[in-house]
């Protein structure tokens, strides 16, 4: 089945983002757990939730990504910073089991001057101090474009944490086309190479979801500017291979380019279209 979605906003609730993702003919989408600059969360109304739960059991909307705030991070230097991002984690992992048995994305933050290494210690401690073994949900490092001191711009970086991680196994892997391009690696020209690597690297299991984005920048710019579909230096063929890749697998596929809803009607149209 493919999954095809956009980032909605969340400010009418769970069931109205899936009336909403119907309406553009999506049958997956992706929203932010709070606003990006971080803050308490808005209270869940669990009839509100039940709604969008009984649209997934029906088929219509199939598996849902919630993005954590970017703005969070969770290999900070300053304690408060990190601890700010652990707790903002835990809540939200806490949240997602009103709707059990989706993914929450989050990015693995920035080292900012402590080191590669030292950032990876600090990411797998915070997944450790958010994560349960009872929660339904699969946390995703999303992949990065590698700016600054990103951590997570190379697929063995994401491994490192997974390695360290105490409940392996409900962790995965979002892969967004922006980033990887931005981060050096060819999906142009030599996807098929680029998901050996990521095999090796990762295992192509952990991989289960994807942010379709087009880039405004040149391959290994590390830049991290999304551009609409077939109008950036990745273009429209090269991102009909990814969908081709995750129809099969039933890996959610959420669009991030600049859009409005109109837009992202006629991107997801587009992208069917030349399915
Ligand atoms: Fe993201
Ligand atoms: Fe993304
Ligand atoms: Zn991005």
């Amino acid at each position: 089945m493919l999954y095809l979605g956009c980032h909605l906003s969340s400010s009418g609730g769970f069931a109205a983002m899936g009336r909403t993702a119907l309406s553009i003919g999506a049958n997956t989408f992706q929203f932010f757990t709070r606003n990006p600059r971080g803050g308490q969360a808005k209270a869940i109304d669990p009839a509100d939730a039940q709604a969008l739960a009984e649209l997934q059991r029906s088929g219509a909307i199939g598996p849902i990504v919630a993005h954590a705030p970017y703005t969070i991070n969770p290999c900070a230097a300053v304690p408060t910073t990190l601890d700010f991002a652990r707790r903002t984690m835990r809540d939200d992992l806490a949240r997602m089991e009103y709707l059990p048995g989706n993914f929450y994305n989050f990015h693995p933050g920035s080292h900012v001057g402590q080191g590669t290494d030292e950032g990876i210690r600090l990411i797998a401690e915070t997944l450790d101090s958010a994560m349960t073994p009872e929660q339904s949900t699969t946390v995703l490092l999303e992949t990065m474009a590698g700016k600054g001191t990103e951590v997570g711009g190379r697929f063995a970086e994401l491994r490192a944490v997974i390695d360290r991680c105490k409940l392996p196994e409900k962790l995965g892997v979002c892969l967004d086309t922006c980033h990887v391009h931005d981060a050096g690696y060819d999906i142009v020209s030599h996807f098929e190479d680029v998901l050996a690597e990521f095999d090796r690297e990762l295992g192509l299991s952990r991989l289960r979801a994807i942010h379709l984005n087009d880039s405004k920048n040149p391959i290994g710019a590390r830049k991290d500017r999304h551009e609409c579909i077939g109008r950036g230096e990745i273009g429209l063929q090269a991102l009909e291979c990814v969908l081709h890749f995750a129809e099969p697998r039933g890996l959610p596929v959420v669009l991030e380019t600049p859009n409005d809803l109109a837009g992202y009607a006629a991107e997801i149209a587009l992208l069917r279209n030349n399915f």
